[in-house]
């Protein structure tokens, strides 16, 4: 078989590929501790279930506008002034197939052959391989400081005449750090002035800890108008837990909407009407599932960020928000792919290695388990690795004896 250049460049999606592992190895019977997935525990809301069933019981279920159900659109304008504090119009806001879709539509629709794309790392893994399904080539920056926030001079040392766009996380899968106001700032005032799209992805920025508020980009902007490079993206999957739903959706100037709609509707005629209607039913129904999913995760990053501080060697950044924690596991392993298949082997721990998210050396641990995941599966880590450890572990019935150290 022969497969496209193109094709060959792409690599799969080592999340998805991580989880595929971990359900075969728990269909085996194996007592697999998942610390490498991307979506809370709690349940879909209970108004985005009702509206969807509701409609759905009616039978009737045909294509949607190719950009959104107008019903969606009218809750997302309402999320915008309500977080955001920004008045858009129908004709800004493109819904998608997730999140994920927003940014890869909203990339073909911007980039000429090999235009240059802007992220710090660590970056969430698909940006690269985004980037580059569109066309473009991914520019990545490492702080020199080794922290997980680049200076503003970093990033404007990078900015050249190919580069169309800079992409932020924050707060940021795979590290939980959430960019600080100046750094957003500059970011803004940077792309405003080599005219240059900022796409901000906030899909976490709701799920932040300690009261810290997530630095509002439009605060800093001065091109209110029409014509402004700066496009939102948000979406249901995290903060409602709705991520088998795929909805998503980006808040762009009118000429980028359109372009996006146009590529959209060629692609996938838009997003699947019973997803949108449980999005509508998520965004306009009671909100206290996010506080207390909120609360929930800010408890077990207590847990884990404790437990990981008692940890020899490792070094760990609180996270502000996310799911996710990054420690550095560099004092056992340098190699983070050979660390995770490590871990799993020996313990039955899924991670993700720091490797694909641009820093090597460190392992994404995720704390949307249950608290009873993240204690046992950093028990089970430091274990494997921690010489002083006692020499045997029990996952529940099985014995395990050390013989690697
Ligand atoms: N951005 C980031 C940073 C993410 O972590 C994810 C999901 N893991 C997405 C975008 C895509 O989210 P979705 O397509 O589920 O809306």
């Amino acid at each position: 078989m022969s497969v496209s250049q193109l094709a060959r460049s792409i690599k799969e999606s080592p999340t998805l590929k991580l989880n595929e592992t971990a359900a075969r190895l728990r269909d085996k019977g194996e007592p697999v501790i998942h610390l490498g997935g991307g979506e809370p525990k709690s349940k879909a809301p209970i108004d985005a279930v009702v509206n969807c069933a509701t409609q759905l019981n009616t039978g009737d279920v045909k294509y949607a506008p190719a950009d959104g159900l107008v019903s969606l659109k009218k809750a997302i304008i309402r999320y915008m002034e309500d977080h955001y504090h920004k008045v858009v119009a129908p004709e800004n806001v493109v819904v998608s197939s997730g999140a994920k879709q927003s940014i890869m539509v909203l990339l073909y629709a911007i980039l000429e052959p090999k235009d240059e794309v802007i992220f710090p790392a660590p970056y969430w893994v698909s940006y690269p391989e985004m980037v580059k399904l569109a066309g473009g080539v991914p520019v990545v920056v490492t702080a020199e400081d080794g922290t997980f926030q680049p200076t503003v001079e970093e990033m404007v040392e990078v900015v050249g005449p190919y580069t169309k766009a800079i992409i932020l996380n924050s707060p940021n899968n795979p590290c939980g750090v959430m960019y600080t106001r100046d750094f957003i700032a500059g970011m803004v005032e940077l792309c405003e002035k080599k005219n240059l799209y900022l796409i901000m992805d906030d899909l976490y920025n709701r799920l932040v800890f300690e009261g810290k508020i997530p630095p509002n980009s439009y605060d800093f902007a001065r091109d209110h108008t029409d014509h402004s490079k700066l496009a939102v993206v948000q979406g249901v999957s995290k903060m409602y837990a709705m991520t088998g739903f795929r909805i998503g959706w980006a808040v762009v100037n009118r000429e980028l909407a359109e372009a996006m709609t146009n590529i959209q509707s060629h692609q996938t005629s838009g997003p699947a009407t019973p997803s949108q209607w449980a999005a509508v039913g998520a965004l306009n129904g009671v909100q206290s599932g996010v506080e207390s999913l909120r609360l929930t995760l800010e408890n077990n990053r207590n847990i884990m960020v404790e437990r990981l501080r008692a940890f020899d060697g490792v070094q760990i950044t609180k996270p502000d928000g996310t799911f996710y924690c990054f420690p550095d596991f560099s004092a056992y392993q340098k190699d983070s792919q050979k660390l995770a298949e490590f871990l799993l082997e020996k313990v039955r721990v899924v991670t993700v290695p720091g490797k694909e998210f641009g820093m090597d050396g460190h392992l994404r641990l995720s704390f949307c388990g249950t608290i009873k995941d993240v204690t046992e599966g950093v028990e089970r880590i430091q274990w494997a690795l921690d010489p002083n450890a006692p020499n045997e572990l029990y996952l529940g019935e099985r014995k395990l004896v050390r013989d690697w150290m």
